[in-house]
């Protein structure tokens, strides 16, 4: 029976690295006072494994759909065959239209070559390329769609303005390829351009994706939100996860009108699954965009303030230890006793 206080969500361990972050991430939040109900479901390569194509149960689906809020570690999806993206078909089938990366460095506790790196990228999370639409055309010509959708720019496109006021920030970066791709990306720039109009107070500007990856990659500190289409976002956000010195560390929200899925930026990471030492930064972000979603920001900060802490002592996983930098190396669970033991 769920308290009164408690929010249930939904959570998935995942495959790879996925139960181990996630069980660091749990044991942090819970230890932290975080009022949260946890009911699970077994999602990817497990499920897939049993003979279910889909990679989900039917009943899983409900799961998620009734408690609304999930908190999903990664899961396998296979290359060039297979079954298709879970990730993907969850992002549609809730409709999460915005996924939101933040991407911070941590200079000097984490070692970057980028000190000034304060960026929020903001995806759009439902259409593109990733829409799935795949055809064979002959046997030697294949097709995929790229479908943009005027509401669909419009919805990320004020997502990513309101969160710009909301958060304070005072810039908003979009990135398209309109000069190739001129009906499509053509549209996504257009609806910039006009939603931009109604924000006077932010500022707003517009690069080619090529030359403004580039940019992010060089000088990030020339940035605050950027706002793109789905496969650019994807990505450019690992790239500018990496630069603040492991794609480990960041987390991601995946929100839509109803529902709201957290996790990682990065995926499964079977060359160290199973091994105690993967970074559960990422995950741990997400679940903190989670809390303060849910309104328990008076927690979120907490966990987010011991796990500062824990990196500026200088305990670091070994994706982000270098020479000089971290003190102590550390295991997955050991990072995980070290953050509660600065809650
Ligand atoms: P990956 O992100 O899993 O790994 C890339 C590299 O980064 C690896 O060397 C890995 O060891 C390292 N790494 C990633 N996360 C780390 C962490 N927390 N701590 C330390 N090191 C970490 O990318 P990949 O190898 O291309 O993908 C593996 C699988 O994950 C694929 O099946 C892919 O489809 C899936 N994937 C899932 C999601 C998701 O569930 N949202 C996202 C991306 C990829």
């Amino acid at each position: 029976q769920t308290r009164s206080n408690m929010t249930k969500i939904t959570v998935a361990k995942g495959d790879g690295i996925g139960p181990e972050i996630m069980d660091a991430t749990l044991e942090i939040i819970l230890a932290a006072g975080a009022e949260i109900e946890t009911e699970e479901i077994e999602v990817g390569e497990k499920v897939y494994l049993t003979g279910n194509t889909s990679g989900i149960a039917p009943e899983s689906w409900e799961v998620i759909q009734r408690n609304k809020i999930f908190l999903k570690a990664p899961i396998t999806t296979p290359q060039g065959g297979g079954y298709k993206s879970l990730n993907v078909t969850t992002r549609k089938f809730l409709g999460l239209y915005s996924n939101v990366r933040p991407c911070m460095s941590l200079h000097p506790f984490v070692n970057t070559k980028h000190p000034v790196m304060d960026i929020v990228i903001v995806r759009e999370n439902e259409e593109d390329l990733y829409a799935g639409i795949e055809h064979q055309q002959t046997d030697e010509v294949v097709q995929c769609l790229k479908l943009i959708s005027r509401p669909g720019c419009e919805k990320i496109v004020r997502y990513a303005f309101e969160y710009a006021k909301q958060q304070n920030r005072k810039k908003v970066t979009c990135f398209t390829k309109d000069n190739i791709m001129k009906q499509t990306d053509g549209l996504f720039h257009q609806v910039f351009n006009e939603i931009a109009k109604e924000y006077p107070e932010i500022k707003n500007e517009h690069w080619i994706v090529d030359i403004g990856a580039a940019k992010v990659a060089g000088s990030p500190e020339e940035f605050d939100v950027l706002v793109m289409p789905n496969l650019y976002g994807d990505i450019i956000s690992d790239i500018a996860a990496e630069i603040t010195g492991s794609v480990g560390l960041g987390g991601s929200a995946n929100i839509g009108e109803e529902c709201a899925m957290f996790e990682a930026i990065h995926g499964t990471a079977p060359d160290i699954g199973g091994k105690n030492i993967a970074n559960p930064s990422g995950l741990l972000q997400g679940a903190i965009m989670m809390l303060n979603h849910i309104g328990q920001t008076k927690v979120a900060e907490k966990i987010q303030n011991a796990w500062l802490a824990t990196l500026e002592q200088g305990t670091h996983t070994s994706d982000i230890y270098t020479a000089g930098k971290s003190k102590t190396k550390v295991g997955t669970r050991e990072f995980a006793k070290a953050v509660i033991a600065n809650l």
